[in-house]
């Protein structure tokens, strides 16, 4: 496999050209920029929830996109890219109930196969890349929120040096099990919901 020797263009998108990325014209592009929170419905909507005093406006997510061509062997072309998102995200620490945020970067590799089935078909252990279907109109906000998503952490907690839990919990008084009885077995443990768009995005 080899780097198909491309110019790579440096580009810049608006937000309504990231939602239909034309990947299929088969030009490598380089592009960064930042998205406030708002921009991304999906986190935006989630953040709401967890903390509505959270300014959406002002804080988001930086992003950056490189895309490339692998010459295969066989003279056929192989499209891919990865994604480096960096970003400070609001949650309920599960350990002292206080809002805190993690702050999370990320690199994720990607092919882009031209056949639903070949994405069907792609094997999940790949821990290398995942696959996505091609398109001239791929939505890139889309992708973003997934990965952000997927990226939290299963159970929220603080560093142990910020954690207030020592301020709750008076000694002999409380125990962790009387602040939220059963957490680790059902709330905490059992459910992240984000998990599941794991699956989901395979499953599509
Ligand atoms: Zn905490």
């Amino acid at each position: 496999m080899s780097l198909k020797n491309m110019a790579i263009q440096e580009v810049s998108f608006s937000l309504a050209n990231l939602r239909k990325i034309d990947f299929k014209s088969g030009q490598s592009f380089h592009s960064k920029g930042f998205l406030p929170f708002q921009d991304l419905p999906r986190l935006a909507q989630e953040i709401g929830q967890i903390n509505p005093q959270f300014d959406v406006l002002q804080k988001g997510v930086h992003w950056e996109i490189r895309t490339w061509v692998d010459e295969q062997a066989d003279q056929t072309q192989e499209h891919r890219f990865t994604i480096h998102l960096a970003f400070a995200y609001p949650l309920e620490c599960q350990r002292c109930l206080n809002q805190y945020e993690e702050v999370i970067q990320l690199t994720s590799q990607f092919v882009l196969l031209n056949e639903e089935e070949q994405v069907e078909n792609f094997p999940l252990e790949n821990d290398l890349e995942d696959a996505l279907l091609n398109s001239h109109q791929f939505d890139l906000i889309e992708l973003f929120e997934d990965e952000v998503l997927l990226s939290l952490p299963l159970i929220p907690k603080h560093p142990i040096e910020q954690c207030q839990l020592d301020i709750i919990l008076a000694p002999g008084i409380v125990t962790q099990n009387d602040i939220y009885p059963g957490a680790s077995e059902t709330t905490l443990a059992s459910e992240n919901p984000f998990l599941r768009l794991k699956k989901l995005k395979f499953d599509a």
